[in-house]
């Protein structure tokens, strides 16, 4: 079902100012959207940006002043004449007259609403999982609770290796502090990344001095009062300081699922990013896209799908055409740094893949090709740029790349592309 295009005397009211809220917001003004704008978060301050918490925030001087880490600097708001309400709770979305109602009582109208609530930490399920010494990562307040942690700590297990764990891991290690990192699956990265470039982590870490144990389940966690005791399900103890959980996250569909819209691993969108309710549109984190460039109904965790997923759902909203101003052959890509590396993937693991690694140019630089069949589906490059850009246009093209040709070490990547 679609709905009528927003007017000049149309309110939007998008729930989330982080990524995808403020990305929405800011593309509804490009399109010449002209009625009212209302960005609310329950955080207080202005948005900053997500991934610096495991990075330059956390490793930054009590001196650097968060401004540095904007989402877009203050006067922005004002200018764009976006209403930006923080430190306020959405508790209540009521369709029937397309209200709003926040944690103080205050009831505000929509006409299109927006969710880009994004998504909380998973809890560690253990006994005694409670302590101060035992934290998370995913909004600005735990990464500053996590520096001031960290500075008082010397001995930091990380449970989990996916992404933002290893992130804290390489930052800990920058600060000189001892690391252990603990993953359930047999390998890092199981859930994102190739097998090669687990491997390829995994040797990184350990040669920063990480110690790595994968295939290993926290059974439990004690806050001695002097650290924390954390017992393996293999008998293992071990003991740390500091314990940061980094185990995946929840979408928060809490709102969507109060008022019935169609929810599952994050709220069901059309590839438009619309929900089941045809004024509210659902983005970023929380978005379960029902087969949009990911080919699949994918829930995506990365800036870039925010960024996508909002320009999508504002040209939608104003009746443009997405595909007139976001690219079709669009590929989901990520990055992440650890230590001085730089990882830029594009396109998605599969599976069952086949992975061709290539060394760069210079040295230290490789890439993964990872293939279904015959089909190239991702590159995970690191601090290869040109293999990513390569790997990012084929894939954009349709991946049909011969396996031979990548494995040549002779074949001269940039002209593939004038091919
Ligand atoms: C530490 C860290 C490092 C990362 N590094 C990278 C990286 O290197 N590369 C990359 O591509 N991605 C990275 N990511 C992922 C990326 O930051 C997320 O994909 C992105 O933040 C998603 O944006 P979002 O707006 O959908 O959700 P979020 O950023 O989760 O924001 C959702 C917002 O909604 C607010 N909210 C929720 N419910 C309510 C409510 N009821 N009322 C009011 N406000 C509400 C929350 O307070 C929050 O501010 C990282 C994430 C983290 C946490």
């Amino acid at each position: 079902m679609t709905s009528p295009p927003l007017t000049a005397s149309s309110s939007v009211i998008i729930v989330g100012a982080s990524h995808a809220g403020v990305a929405c917001a800011e593309r509804l003004r490009k399109l010449g959207f002209e009625g009212k704008i209302t960005l609310i978060d329950r955080l207080s301050g202005i948005p900053l940006e997500r991934p610096p918490l495991s990075k330059k925030f956390l490793l930054a001087e009590a001196s650097v002043t968060d401004e540095s880490f904007s989402l877009r600097a203050e006067p922005w708001y004002d200018d764009n004449q976006i209403t930006l309400k923080h430190g306020c709770e959405v508790k209540v979305i009521t369709p029937s007259t397309k209200m709003i109602t926040l944690d103080d009582g205050e009831h505000m109208q929509w006409d299109v609403l927006v969710l880009a609530t994004g998504a909380t930490p998973r809890a560690l399920s253990v006994s005694n999982g409670s302590s101060e010494r035992l934290m998370v990562l995913r909004h600005p307040e735990d990464a500053r609770t996590l520096r001031h942690q960290l500075h008082k700590s010397q001995d930091v297990m990380i449970i989990g290796g996916g992404y933002i764990g290893l992130e804290v891991a390489a930052s800990a290690r920058k600060l000189g502090k001892s690391v252990t990192v603990v993953e359930a699956a047999d390998r890092l990265l199981a859930r994102v990344a190739s097998e090669a470039a687990s491997s390829f982590f995994h040797h990184l870490h350990q040669s920063h001095g990480v110690a790595i144990h994968t295939g290993a389940q926290v059974k439990s966690l004690t806050d001695e009062g002097q650290g924390m005791t954390i017992s393996l399900g293999d008998g293992r103890v071990m003991t740390a300081d500091l314990v940061v959980a980094g185990i995946g996250v929840i979408p928060e569909t809490q709102l969507a699922d109060a008022i019935g819209i169609t929810t599952g691993n994050g709220i069901l969108t059309s590839n438009n990013y619309q929900s089941s309710h045809p004024d509210i549109y659902a983005i970023g984190d929380v978005a379960l896209p029902d087969h949009g460039y990911t080919h699949g109904q994918i829930r995506l965790e990365s800036v870039h799908h925010a960024q996508m997923s909002a320009e999508i759902a504002a040209a939608t909203m104003m009746a443009k055409t997405p595909s007139d101003y976001v690219a079709e052959n669009e590929v989901p890509w990520f990055w992440s740094e650890q230590y001085d590396l730089r990882l830029q993937s594009a396109g998605l693991v599969p599976a069952q893949h086949h992975t061709i690694r290539r060394e760069g140019r210079r040295e230290g630089q490789v890439s993964f090709w990872s293939f279904s069949d015959h089909k190239l589906e991702a590159i995970e490059a690191l601090g290869d740029a040109q293999a990513y850009m390569v790997g990012r246009s084929l894939l954009a093209a349709g991946g049909t790349i011969s396996r031979d040709i990548i494995a040549d070490p002779e074949t001269d990547l940039k002209a593939l592309l004038k091919a």
